[in-house]
């Protein structure tokens, strides 16, 4: 199903804060922002617009949209890029694997979001920022493809060689209580991560209705 007009240009334009607020749950995009009393949704905790004071019910078109907003947004991507995801997760399913789990595996095995899961990143967004700007190496090699996908035994560091001190300012700190999820590994000494298993979807929590997602996309 293609994007429509309406919800390209919000892809495109909308605040990060906003994107929350439609999706009705926080999607992380800020940083430290959103763990504290400053997020919008402590105050704002209901649809943009001046009549959305509160959500209106909507269809089951409506519903299953909603779901996938939140996904693709609490993974920064863009329509195109999420589409292929799920498409590529559906003509996978089948035997033994489930097309959210493989959807969720491949996602999470994104270098810009292990980036962020390992702490590097204080947001997906800067993650992907990061990876861009050439700030990240992947087995000792950079790689700015924010869309890499990682494998078991992938070894994921940092380009000190950058002048982008500015980036990793106070990184060991903010690493000290940071927890990375089952399947990599955290050296702080050596600020390097490594991918030592696969992801796994009920570890992830994703903060919607899977079902929902693939119903929009076989429409
Ligand atoms: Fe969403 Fe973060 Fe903004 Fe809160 S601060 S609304 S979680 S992007």
């Amino acid at each position: 199903m293609q994007a429509t007009q309406t919800e390209k240009s919000i892809m495109s334009k909308e605040p990060q804060c906003k994107k929350c607020r439609r999706a009705g749950v926080k999607l992380f995009l800020k940083g430290t922002r959103c763990t504290g009393p400053k997020c919008t949704m402590v105050k704002k905790n209901y649809p943009p617009g001046e009549k959305g004071k509160r959500r209106s019910r909507s269809s089951e078109y409506g519903r299953e949209l909603r779901e996938k907003q939140k996904l693709r947004h609490w993974y920064n991507l863009r329509e195109r890029q999420f589409k292929n995801y799920v498409t590529e997760a559906m003509k996978k399913q089948g035997g033994d694997q489930d097309s959210g789990d493989v959807l969720i595996k491949s996602l999470e095995n994104r270098l810009d979001n292990t980036v962020y899961r390992l702490g590097l990143a204080e947001s997906r967004p800067k993650a992907r920022q990061m990876v861009n700007h050439g700030l990240i190496f992947v087995n000792g090699r950079k790689v700015d493809i924010p869309s890499y996908s990682l494998e078991e035994g992938d070894k994921v560091s940092i380009n000190l060689n950058k002048n982008d001190k500015k980036v990793f300012e106070n990184l060991t700190e903010k690493l000290k209580n940071h927890e990375v999820p089952s399947w990599l590994f955290f050296d702080r000494k050596r600020l390097e991560g490594k991918v030592t298993g696969q992801p796994v979807a009920e570890e992830v929590e994703p903060p919607v209705k899977m079902t929902s997602i693939f119903e929009f996309y076989s429409r």
